[in-house]
């Protein structure tokens, strides 16, 4: 059942105008990112630096991006190897959309983020899901992974820390993922925009996993590693003949994108490591804060690993179903948030699980906590 026509992110933002509702529902941070990144595009833009990027972005940000993934992971890339995109959710739709076609199978995660459903069918593809559990701790399951594989799989789309569960996929569960792409033959796409989010375990990129490299296509972003979400600046990299077919597509989708923004990231990801770890420190403090809260306001969360969202079940609260809560939650409590229903095939799995962003400032998270635990949020008679 899909019940919105809309990304399910774009309503509940649209709902939470509406209704005044503290929006903890699609996951942007409220506060900017480091001031020198900012200042830097603002010179980019007096500088003059208007007008359309090469194709494959500016060579600062591909050498800035290549630098970071040998200083973070010990990951040898070459320039040559990055491709700028239009946000992470360009990378992605650029690889499926070049990487597989009808009849095609892509292995992914459920919950899985909206877009990958919808871009494994524009590509006319099929998607083969590995569900991860609550009760699992959202744990990758060996059976359900290899069931998953077939002579057909293409691609494996990844995502670690996985949104929206917050999990920090493990070694040994990248290695059995390793083993089966290399069986299969097929390409991994590693979505690993939360890559600086792992707040409980060490974010690994499968491309650093033996063999892995060569068959490896690897996302991140500025949006989600600065807090400028909206400035759409993602990349992809991995072996030349890969990224040369996803800019085939790409160059067709938006041409280029963010030409002022780009050298601007470039300096920021060359930050110091303390800028990186002071943003995990302050949104791990944040985590705890709303688990706390949900907890106290008669929520059950699961802590998240990484990510900057939060799940919590409401069947506590005698609800059998996450949209029916999230529809009444802002006129209930002022408060908007996510059911994680809407990312899964099987309705049966998790249907009462809702999704929190804490990427907020302190006060606006005490102010939803606040409204959260004042409220009554119990299923029933009035309820909706
Ligand atoms: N990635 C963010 C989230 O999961 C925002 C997604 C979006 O609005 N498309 O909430």
């Amino acid at each position: 059942m899909r019940p919105f026509t809309t990304t399910v992110f774009a309503e509940m933002s649209a709902l939470a105008l509406e209704t005044g509702a503290v929006n903890l529902g699609q996951g942007f941070p409220d506060a900017d990112g480091p001031a020198s990144l900012l200042e830097d595009a603002v010179a980019a833009i007096r500088g003059g630096r208007n007008q359309y990027p090469p194709g494959p972005g500016v060579l600062e940000l591909r050498e800035a991006v290549a630098a970071h993934q040998a200083r973070f992971y010990g990951l040898e890339v070459h320039p040559d190897e990055v491709l700028v995109t239009a946000g992470a959710t360009e990378a992605i739709a650029a690889t499926v959309l070049a990487l597989t076609a009808a009849g095609d199978e892509v292995v992914v995660l459920e919950p899985y983020f909206d877009s990958y459903a919808a871009t494994i069918a524009l590509a006319g593809a099929t998607r083969r899901t590995v569900v991860l559990r609550p009760g699992d701790g959202f744990a990758l399951d060996e059976a359900a992974l290899r069931a998953a594989f077939t002579d057909r799989t293409a691609l494996v789309l990844l995502n670690t820390p996985h949104n929206p569960t917050g999990r920090v996929l493990r070694p040994a569960e990248l290695a059995l993922v390793a083993e089966l792409a290399q069986r299969h033959d097929a390409v991994v796409l590693s979505d690993e925009v939360y890559e600086h989010q792992a707040f409980d375990a060490p974010h690994v990129p499968i491309a650093t996993l033996p063999g892995m490299a060569e068959r490896t296509l690897t996302v991140s972003s500025a949006g989600k590693t600065f807090s400028v979400t909206g400035w759409k600046i993602g990349w992809v990299h991995g072996p030349a003949p890969l990224v040369a077919a996803v800019r085939a597509v790409k160059q067709f989708l938006t041409f280029v994108s963010g030409g002022p923004f780009q050298p601007a990231v470039a300096r920021a990801l060359a930050l110091p490591d303390e800028v990186y770890a002071g943003f995990a420190a302050s949104l791990r403090a944040k985590r705890d804060l709303l688990v706390e809260g949900l907890a106290a306001a008669g929520l059950s969360p699961l802590v998240p690993e990484g990510t900057y969202f939060a799940t919590a079940d409401v069947a506590g609260l005698g609800w059998d179903d996450s949209v029916a809560f999230c529809r009444a939650l802002p006129h209930r409590a002022g408060v908007v948030a996510i059911p994680v229903r809407v990312f899964m095939d099987d309705q049966d799995a998790a249907p009462t699980l809702v999704r929190f962003a804490f990427c907020k400032r302190d006060e606006v998270l005490h102010e939803a906590l606040d409204r959260l635990a004042r409220a009554d949020l119990t299923a029933g008679p009035g309820a909706g």
